[in-house]
């Protein structure tokens, strides 16, 4: 499943130029992709399973490949949340919307916001915005402090980057990060009409 979410993440742009990843919980473990590869091109024989402080139980075939670098940003989901399946965007609606500023994107009273668990129409959607670093593994103490300070989100985004969405399992995850695309996607649209709600 792992490597069919990442062929249809890269279709809809998410994962472009090797970016982006996902990984999922089976259990004690972890399945995360490796890092620099083409996401629409990875096999199942390419991915590496990890334990849930990142020590390595299965590696790939290949042993020059290296694990994704989101991976300690994965873990403290899978960690604070109890998340089943991490996904890590380069969507465009995303990155657009961490650039209109702010160090939170809040939106509310649309009907989609029922698709997060535990919202419903009228709820306040928040969702925390990080400075980026320069290298993605830097991320993880900021990130690790945003879900902490947020306990009702499912995302937590990164300025002029993307976004990480975690769910119960690969199927709510996959629920939520469509959601928040769309949400993410309106909200740099109602900017551009001079709309609010
Ligand atoms: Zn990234």
């Amino acid at each position: 499943m792992l490597c069919e979410l990442c062929r249809r993440f890269h279709a809809l742009g998410w994962a472009s130029g090797t970016g982006g990843g996902i990984s999922i919980r089976e259990g004690e473990r972890v399945w995360v992709a490796p890092s620099g590869v083409h996401k629409e091109l990875v096999a199942e024989e390419d991915l590496f399973a990890i334990d849930l402080d990142g020590a390595l139980v299965v590696p790939p075939r290949d042993p020059a490949l290296r694990p994704s670098a989101c991976t300690p940003l994965f873990l403290h989901a899978y960690r604070l949340r109890e998340a089943g399946a991490v996904i890590h965007s380069h969507g465009k609606s995303a990155m657009l919307a961490t650039l209109l500023g702010g160090d939170a994107l809040r939106i509310s009273r649309l009907e989609m916001i029922k698709g997060l668990a535990g919202h419903g129409y009228r709820d306040e959607v928040v969702v925390p915005i990080l400075e980026n670093t320069d290298r993605e593994e830097e991320l993880a103490d900021t990130l690790e402090a945003a879900i902490r300070a947020h306990p009702r989100t499912h995302a937590v985004l990164v300025r002029a980057h993307g976004v990480y969405v975690w769910g119960r399992d690969w199927r709510q995850a996959k629920a939520h990060a469509e959601v928040y695309d769309y949400l993410f996607d309106v909200y740099v649209r109602m900017r551009e009409l001079g709309v609010s709600r």
